[in-house]
Protein backbone atom coordinates (compact mmCIF):
# COMPACT_ATOMS: atom_id res chain seq x y z
CA UNK A 1 0.00 0.00 0.00
CA UNK A 2 1.38 3.28 -1.12
CA UNK A 3 0.16 6.60 0.68
CA UNK A 4 1.12 9.75 -0.55
CA UNK A 5 0.07 13.07 1.07
CA UNK A 6 -0.41 16.10 -1.17
CA UNK A 7 -0.42 19.83 0.11
CA UNK A 8 -2.61 22.58 -1.90
CA UNK A 9 -3.46 26.05 -0.96
CA UNK A 10 -6.98 26.78 -1.02
CA UNK A 11 -8.49 30.04 -2.04
CA UNK A 12 -11.77 29.73 0.44
CA UNK A 13 -14.11 32.28 -0.16
CA UNK A 14 -15.26 34.58 2.95
CA UNK A 15 -17.80 32.41 4.12
CA UNK A 16 -15.57 29.72 3.57
CA UNK A 17 -13.52 30.99 6.18
CA UNK A 18 -15.98 31.38 8.37
CA UNK A 19 -17.23 28.18 8.02
CA UNK A 20 -13.59 26.93 8.66
CA UNK A 21 -12.60 28.77 11.78
CA UNK A 22 -15.83 27.67 12.90
CA UNK A 23 -15.09 23.96 12.64
CA UNK A 24 -11.70 24.70 14.28
CA UNK A 25 -13.03 26.08 17.59
CA UNK A 26 -15.61 23.44 18.22
CA UNK A 27 -13.07 20.60 17.13
CA UNK A 28 -11.05 22.52 19.35
CA UNK A 29 -13.57 22.23 22.35
CA UNK A 30 -14.33 18.72 21.76
CA UNK A 31 -10.66 18.01 21.67
CA UNK A 32 -10.14 19.76 25.17
CA UNK A 33 -13.19 18.70 26.70
CA UNK A 34 -12.26 14.86 26.13
CA UNK A 35 -8.68 15.74 27.27
CA UNK A 36 -9.91 17.28 30.38
CA UNK A 37 -12.61 13.66 31.25
CA UNK A 38 -9.38 11.53 30.65
CA UNK A 39 -7.16 13.85 32.49
CA UNK A 40 -9.02 13.53 35.77
CA UNK A 41 -9.92 10.18 35.44
CA UNK A 42 -5.95 9.61 35.94
CA UNK A 43 -6.03 12.15 38.32
CA UNK A 44 -8.69 10.31 40.69
CA UNK A 45 -6.77 6.95 40.56
CA UNK A 46 -3.51 8.98 41.56
CA UNK A 47 -4.47 8.58 45.82
CA UNK A 48 -5.03 5.51 47.58
CA UNK A 49 -8.38 4.88 48.83
CA UNK A 50 -7.97 5.38 52.67
CA UNK A 51 -5.45 8.80 51.92
CA UNK A 52 -6.97 12.13 51.62
CA UNK A 53 -5.41 13.84 48.68
CA UNK A 54 -3.65 16.63 48.67
CA UNK A 55 -4.62 17.82 45.61
CA UNK A 56 -8.50 18.02 45.51
CA UNK A 57 -9.42 15.78 43.01
CA UNK A 58 -13.04 15.26 41.23
CA UNK A 59 -13.78 11.55 42.91
CA UNK A 60 -14.92 9.36 39.97
CA UNK A 61 -16.46 6.04 40.98
CA UNK A 62 -14.06 3.08 41.59
CA UNK A 63 -16.35 0.75 38.53
CA UNK A 64 -16.25 4.05 35.99
CA UNK A 65 -13.92 2.40 33.14
CA UNK A 66 -10.89 4.56 31.66
CA UNK A 67 -12.54 7.02 28.75
CA UNK A 68 -11.10 5.80 25.56
CA UNK A 69 -11.94 5.83 22.57
CA UNK A 70 -14.63 3.81 22.01
CA UNK A 71 -16.48 5.40 25.60
CA UNK A 72 -15.90 8.81 24.57
CA UNK A 73 -17.03 8.29 20.69
CA UNK A 74 -20.39 6.86 22.00
CA UNK A 75 -20.84 10.12 24.87
CA UNK A 76 -19.85 12.11 21.82
CA UNK A 77 -23.23 10.87 19.76
CA UNK A 78 -25.17 11.33 23.09
CA UNK A 79 -23.98 14.94 23.86
CA UNK A 80 -25.00 15.79 20.00
CA UNK A 81 -28.43 15.89 20.95
CA UNK A 82 -28.10 17.98 23.84
CA UNK A 83 -25.68 20.66 22.25
CA UNK A 84 -26.94 21.80 18.69
CA UNK A 85 -23.52 23.27 18.09
CA UNK A 86 -21.90 20.02 17.70
CA UNK A 87 -24.29 18.87 15.03
CA UNK A 88 -22.90 22.16 12.89
CA UNK A 89 -19.76 19.98 12.31
CA UNK A 90 -19.42 17.14 9.87
CA UNK A 91 -20.26 13.88 12.09
CA UNK A 92 -16.43 11.88 11.23
CA UNK A 93 -14.95 15.36 11.59
CA UNK A 94 -15.98 15.28 15.25
CA UNK A 95 -14.94 11.36 15.66
CA UNK A 96 -11.34 12.36 14.06
CA UNK A 97 -11.12 14.40 16.99
CA UNK A 98 -11.16 11.94 19.57
CA UNK A 99 -9.26 9.63 17.28
CA UNK A 100 -5.97 12.61 17.01
CA UNK A 101 -6.62 13.08 21.12
CA UNK A 102 -6.31 9.05 21.25
CA UNK A 103 -3.38 8.68 19.42
CA UNK A 104 -1.42 11.14 21.59
CA UNK A 105 -2.16 9.49 24.57
CA UNK A 106 -0.95 6.03 23.32
CA UNK A 107 1.96 7.95 22.02
CA UNK A 108 2.81 9.54 25.09
CA UNK A 109 2.61 5.81 26.85
CA UNK A 110 4.67 4.21 24.39
CA UNK A 111 7.11 6.88 24.17
CA UNK A 112 7.02 9.12 27.23
CA UNK A 113 9.85 11.03 25.76
CA UNK A 114 7.19 12.97 23.52
CA UNK A 115 5.61 14.38 26.31
CA UNK A 116 2.33 14.46 28.10
CA UNK A 117 -0.73 15.89 25.68
CA UNK A 118 -1.84 18.95 26.25
CA UNK A 119 -4.69 21.39 25.92
CA UNK A 120 -4.66 23.05 22.73
CA UNK A 121 -5.31 27.23 22.53
CA UNK A 122 -6.28 28.55 18.83
CA UNK A 123 -2.54 28.42 17.75
CA UNK A 124 -2.50 24.92 18.68
CA UNK A 125 -5.46 23.37 17.10
CA UNK A 126 -4.80 24.08 13.34
CA UNK A 127 -6.10 20.96 11.46
CA UNK A 128 -9.51 19.21 10.85
CA UNK A 129 -9.88 16.32 9.03
CA UNK A 130 -12.16 14.18 6.86
CA UNK A 131 -11.62 10.69 6.74
CA UNK A 132 -13.69 8.46 3.60
CA UNK A 133 -14.55 11.32 1.46
CA UNK A 134 -16.33 11.11 -1.51
CA UNK A 135 -14.38 9.71 -4.97
CA UNK A 136 -15.55 11.58 -7.13
CA UNK A 137 -14.41 14.52 -4.76
CA UNK A 138 -11.52 15.96 -7.00
CA UNK A 139 -12.12 18.21 -9.80
CA UNK A 140 -9.48 20.42 -11.99
CA UNK A 141 -8.50 22.95 -9.53
CA UNK A 142 -11.59 22.27 -7.26
CA UNK A 143 -12.43 19.54 -4.20
CA UNK A 144 -15.65 19.54 -2.81
CA UNK A 145 -14.96 18.71 0.79
CA UNK A 146 -18.07 16.93 2.60
CA UNK A 147 -20.50 19.21 4.69
CA UNK A 148 -18.87 22.60 3.42
CA UNK A 149 -18.95 21.85 -0.56
CA UNK A 150 -16.61 22.79 -3.71
CA UNK A 151 -13.76 24.89 -2.78
CA UNK A 152 -10.94 26.13 -5.29
CA UNK A 153 -7.36 25.10 -5.18
CA UNK A 154 -4.33 26.52 -6.52
CA UNK A 155 -3.49 23.23 -8.36
CA UNK A 156 0.31 23.17 -8.14
CA UNK A 157 0.34 19.67 -9.39
CA UNK A 158 -1.52 17.08 -10.71
CA UNK A 159 -3.30 14.63 -9.01
CA UNK A 160 -1.48 11.05 -8.89
CA UNK A 161 -2.69 8.72 -11.29
CA UNK A 162 -4.26 5.58 -10.21
CA UNK A 163 -4.47 6.59 -6.45
CA UNK A 164 -7.75 7.06 -4.77
CA UNK A 165 -8.54 10.32 -2.09
CA UNK A 166 -8.41 8.33 1.12
CA UNK A 167 -8.80 11.36 3.96
CA UNK A 168 -8.40 15.33 3.47
CA UNK A 169 -7.09 17.69 6.06
CA UNK A 170 -7.65 21.33 6.27
CA UNK A 171 -4.64 23.21 7.74
CA UNK A 172 -4.62 26.76 8.51
CA UNK A 173 -0.47 28.20 8.52
CA UNK A 174 0.48 32.13 8.75
CA UNK A 175 0.40 31.97 5.07
CA UNK A 176 -3.16 30.95 4.45
CA UNK A 177 -5.41 27.91 4.58
CA UNK A 178 -3.80 24.51 3.17
CA UNK A 179 -5.64 21.41 1.75
CA UNK A 180 -3.49 18.04 2.34
CA UNK A 181 -4.96 15.47 -0.01
CA UNK A 182 -3.88 12.00 1.54
CA UNK A 183 -3.82 9.68 -1.80
CA UNK A 184 -3.74 5.87 -1.44
CA UNK A 185 -2.97 2.72 -3.72
CA UNK A 186 -3.32 -0.48 -3.15
CA UNK A 187 -0.54 -1.55 -5.42
CA UNK A 188 2.37 -2.61 -3.31
CA UNK A 189 6.14 -1.68 -4.25
CA UNK A 190 8.21 -5.00 -3.37
CA UNK A 191 11.15 -3.42 -1.05
CA UNK A 192 14.63 -2.32 -3.09
CA UNK A 193 17.16 -4.62 -3.34
CA UNK A 194 20.98 -3.56 -1.92
CA UNK A 195 23.11 -2.21 -5.39
CA UNK A 196 26.73 -2.63 -6.14
CA UNK A 197 27.59 0.99 -5.21
CA UNK A 198 26.82 2.63 -1.98
CA UNK A 199 27.33 5.77 0.27
CA UNK A 200 27.91 6.09 4.06
CA UNK A 201 26.54 9.50 5.73
CA UNK A 202 27.60 11.04 8.94
CA UNK A 203 25.28 13.33 10.72
CA UNK A 204 28.11 15.70 10.97
CA UNK A 205 28.41 18.88 14.11
CA UNK A 206 30.86 21.12 11.86
CA UNK A 207 28.97 20.33 8.82
CA UNK A 208 25.29 18.95 8.00
CA UNK A 209 26.30 15.42 6.95
CA UNK A 210 29.47 14.13 5.74
CA UNK A 211 29.71 11.42 2.96
CA UNK A 212 33.00 9.43 2.52
CA UNK A 213 34.16 11.86 0.02
CA UNK A 214 32.88 15.20 1.08
CA UNK A 215 31.25 18.02 3.52
CA UNK A 216 28.11 19.17 3.17
CA UNK A 217 27.33 22.13 5.32
CA UNK A 218 24.26 23.34 6.91
CA UNK A 219 23.27 27.09 5.06
CA UNK A 220 21.90 27.52 8.32
CA UNK A 221 18.70 28.89 7.56
CA UNK A 222 17.37 30.31 11.08
CA UNK A 223 20.59 32.11 11.55
CA UNK A 224 19.95 34.50 8.46
CA UNK A 225 16.79 35.27 9.56
CA UNK A 226 17.78 35.90 13.06
CA UNK A 227 18.01 39.37 13.41
CA UNK A 228 14.91 40.17 11.91
CA UNK A 229 12.39 37.53 14.22
CA UNK A 230 14.65 39.32 17.14
CA UNK A 231 13.40 42.61 16.47
CA UNK A 232 9.89 41.76 15.70
CA UNK A 233 10.05 39.40 18.87
CA UNK A 234 11.07 42.59 20.74
CA UNK A 235 8.55 44.71 18.74
CA UNK A 236 5.71 41.89 20.25
CA UNK A 237 6.61 42.32 23.67
CA UNK A 238 5.53 45.94 23.41
CA UNK A 239 2.11 44.91 22.13
CA UNK A 240 -0.97 45.06 24.28
CA UNK A 241 -1.50 40.87 24.59
CA UNK A 242 -4.34 39.76 22.40
CA UNK A 243 -4.69 43.21 20.56
CA UNK A 244 -4.90 43.10 17.05
CA UNK A 245 -1.73 44.76 16.46
CA UNK A 246 -0.37 42.05 18.53
CA UNK A 247 -2.19 39.54 16.20
CA UNK A 248 -0.54 40.68 13.28
CA UNK A 249 2.65 40.80 14.57
CA UNK A 250 2.78 37.46 15.52
CA UNK A 251 1.36 36.37 12.14
CA UNK A 252 4.20 37.95 11.07
CA UNK A 253 6.48 36.21 13.06
CA UNK A 254 4.62 32.79 12.39
CA UNK A 255 5.22 33.47 8.75
CA UNK A 256 8.52 34.26 9.08
CA UNK A 257 9.25 30.63 10.73
CA UNK A 258 7.01 29.43 8.26
CA UNK A 259 9.41 30.78 5.09
CA UNK A 260 12.60 29.34 7.26
CA UNK A 261 10.88 25.69 7.61
CA UNK A 262 10.21 25.70 3.69
CA UNK A 263 13.26 26.88 2.43
CA UNK A 264 14.67 24.15 4.56
CA UNK A 265 12.42 21.76 3.15
CA UNK A 266 13.84 22.59 -0.28
CA UNK A 267 17.35 22.37 0.38
CA UNK A 268 16.93 18.92 2.07
CA UNK A 269 15.07 17.19 -0.78
CA UNK A 270 17.33 18.75 -3.46
CA UNK A 271 20.24 17.36 -1.01
CA UNK A 272 18.86 14.02 -0.70
CA UNK A 273 18.27 13.83 -4.75
CA UNK A 274 21.62 14.50 -5.16
CA UNK A 275 23.23 12.05 -2.64
CA UNK A 276 20.92 8.91 -3.88
CA UNK A 277 21.39 10.01 -7.95
CA UNK A 278 24.56 8.15 -8.42
CA UNK A 279 24.50 5.62 -5.52
CA UNK A 280 22.40 2.13 -4.86
CA UNK A 281 22.88 2.21 -0.91
CA UNK A 282 22.22 4.78 1.43
CA UNK A 283 23.58 3.71 4.95
CA UNK A 284 23.14 6.29 7.61
CA UNK A 285 23.69 5.75 11.86
CA UNK A 286 20.72 4.63 14.06
CA UNK A 287 21.16 7.97 16.39
CA UNK A 288 18.52 9.52 18.13
CA UNK A 289 18.25 13.00 17.15
CA UNK A 290 15.44 14.05 20.21
CA UNK A 291 18.16 14.26 22.79
CA UNK A 292 20.79 15.52 20.22
CA UNK A 293 17.93 18.37 20.12
CA UNK A 294 17.97 18.70 23.86
CA UNK A 295 21.48 18.41 24.41
CA UNK A 296 24.84 20.42 23.62
CA UNK A 297 23.92 21.09 19.69
CA UNK A 298 20.51 21.90 20.34
CA UNK A 299 20.06 24.86 18.19
CA UNK A 300 22.26 24.03 15.78
CA UNK A 301 20.61 20.41 14.99
CA UNK A 302 17.66 22.06 15.33
CA UNK A 303 18.26 24.90 12.70
CA UNK A 304 19.51 22.53 10.31
CA UNK A 305 16.43 19.83 10.81
CA UNK A 306 18.89 16.93 10.71
CA UNK A 307 16.88 14.10 12.32
CA UNK A 308 13.91 15.18 9.94
CA UNK A 309 16.35 14.72 6.36
CA UNK A 310 17.84 11.79 7.92
CA UNK A 311 14.95 10.20 9.13
CA UNK A 312 11.86 11.05 6.97
CA UNK A 313 13.11 13.14 3.86
CA UNK A 314 15.80 10.69 3.10
CA UNK A 315 14.14 6.90 3.27
CA UNK A 316 11.29 8.61 1.17
CA UNK A 317 13.88 10.24 -1.96
CA UNK A 318 15.91 6.81 -1.77
CA UNK A 319 12.08 4.46 -1.81
CA UNK A 320 10.66 6.71 -4.14
CA UNK A 321 13.99 6.34 -6.55
CA UNK A 322 14.17 2.38 -5.72
CA UNK A 323 17.59 3.20 -3.72
CA UNK A 324 18.51 0.71 -0.92
CA UNK A 325 18.12 2.66 2.74
CA UNK A 326 19.25 0.95 5.86
CA UNK A 327 20.53 2.01 9.18
CA UNK A 328 23.94 0.70 10.67
CA UNK A 329 24.78 0.60 14.27
CA UNK A 330 26.08 3.92 16.01
CA UNK A 331 28.30 2.92 18.37
CA UNK A 332 32.16 3.86 17.84
CA UNK A 333 31.84 5.10 14.66
CA UNK A 334 33.72 8.03 15.22
CA UNK A 335 36.43 5.88 17.15
CA UNK A 336 37.13 3.32 14.08
CA UNK A 337 39.48 3.74 11.95
CA UNK A 338 38.21 3.73 8.32
CA UNK A 339 41.66 2.58 6.85
CA UNK A 340 42.08 -0.58 9.39
CA UNK A 341 38.70 -0.67 11.19
CA UNK A 342 40.91 -0.41 14.27
CA UNK A 343 39.27 0.94 17.51
CA UNK A 344 41.42 3.83 18.25
CA UNK A 345 40.03 5.51 21.35
CA UNK A 346 37.84 8.33 22.11
CA UNK A 347 38.07 11.40 20.33
CA UNK A 348 37.33 14.74 21.93
CA UNK A 349 34.57 17.40 20.59
CA UNK A 350 37.17 19.47 19.73
CA UNK A 351 39.34 16.98 17.57
CA UNK A 352 38.14 17.37 14.14
CA UNK A 353 41.10 15.15 12.80
CA UNK A 354 41.35 11.27 12.78
CA UNK A 355 44.47 10.17 13.38
CA UNK A 356 45.00 6.27 13.58
CA UNK A 357 46.52 4.97 16.78
CA UNK A 358 48.05 1.42 14.42
CA UNK A 359 51.44 1.98 13.94
CA UNK A 360 50.87 -0.23 10.76
CA UNK A 361 47.87 1.91 9.37
CA UNK A 362 48.62 5.70 10.71
CA UNK A 363 45.44 6.84 8.67
CA UNK A 364 45.03 10.13 8.76
CA UNK A 365 41.55 12.33 7.57
CA UNK A 366 39.11 14.59 8.66
CA UNK A 367 37.11 12.78 11.68
CA UNK A 368 33.19 12.99 9.86
CA UNK A 369 34.17 11.51 6.43
CA UNK A 370 36.38 9.09 8.40
CA UNK A 371 33.48 8.26 10.10
CA UNK A 372 30.52 8.35 7.03
CA UNK A 373 33.61 5.98 5.45
CA UNK A 374 33.14 3.66 8.89
CA UNK A 375 29.27 4.05 8.29
CA UNK A 376 29.19 2.75 4.91
CA UNK A 377 31.80 -0.10 5.88
CA UNK A 378 29.24 -1.68 7.99
CA UNK A 379 26.27 -1.00 5.77
CA UNK A 380 27.93 -2.59 3.52
CA UNK A 381 28.98 -5.72 6.30
CA UNK A 382 25.57 -6.03 6.76
CA UNK A 383 23.96 -6.40 3.45
CA UNK A 384 26.85 -9.07 3.10
CA UNK A 385 27.66 -9.02 -0.50
CA UNK A 386 30.76 -6.52 -1.26
CA UNK A 387 32.43 -8.10 1.99
CA UNK A 388 34.63 -10.31 0.20
CA UNK A 389 35.32 -7.80 -2.18
CA UNK A 390 36.45 -5.55 -0.03
CA UNK A 391 38.75 -8.15 1.79
CA UNK A 392 40.98 -8.82 -1.35
CA UNK A 393 41.10 -5.24 -2.08
CA UNK A 394 41.50 -3.86 1.45
CA UNK A 395 42.97 -5.48 4.14
CA UNK A 396 45.73 -7.94 3.02
CA UNK A 397 47.98 -5.66 0.43
CA UNK A 398 46.00 -2.33 -0.46
CA UNK A 399 45.94 -0.87 2.99
CA UNK A 400 49.28 -2.16 3.83
CA UNK A 401 50.83 -0.33 0.51
CA UNK A 402 48.62 2.73 1.05
CA UNK A 403 50.27 3.29 4.17
CA UNK A 404 53.41 2.68 3.30
CA UNK A 405 53.05 5.29 0.85
CA UNK A 406 52.02 7.69 3.89
CA UNK A 407 54.79 6.43 5.65
CA UNK A 408 57.47 7.84 2.74
CA UNK A 409 55.20 10.37 1.97
CA UNK A 410 55.34 11.85 5.50
CA UNK A 411 58.74 11.17 5.79
ZN1 LIG B 1 44.02 2.68 10.93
Amino acid sequence: MITYAYPYKIKPTQNQIRQFEQYLSICRSVYNFAHAERKAWIESRKCQVDRCSIKSEYIIPADKPFPNYNIQAKALTVAKKKIPDLKLVNAQCLQQVLKRLDRAWTDFFRMPSRGFPRFRNESRYRSFKFPKPNTICLDNGRVKLPSIGWIRIRQSRPYPKGFLPKQLQVVRKASGYYLVIYFESSESVPDAVPGKTSVGLDAGIESFVATPTQLIKSPQFLKHKARKLKLLQRRLKNKTKGSNNWKKLRNKIAWLHEKVANTRRDWHFKLAYQITQDVDNIFVEDLDFKSWSKGLFCKQSLDSGIGGFINTVLPYVAWKQGKFYLKVDKNGTSQECSGCHAHTGKKELGQRIHVCTNPACLHTEPRDTCSAKVIQYRGEKAVGHTVQENACRGDATGFIQLSLFELVGSR
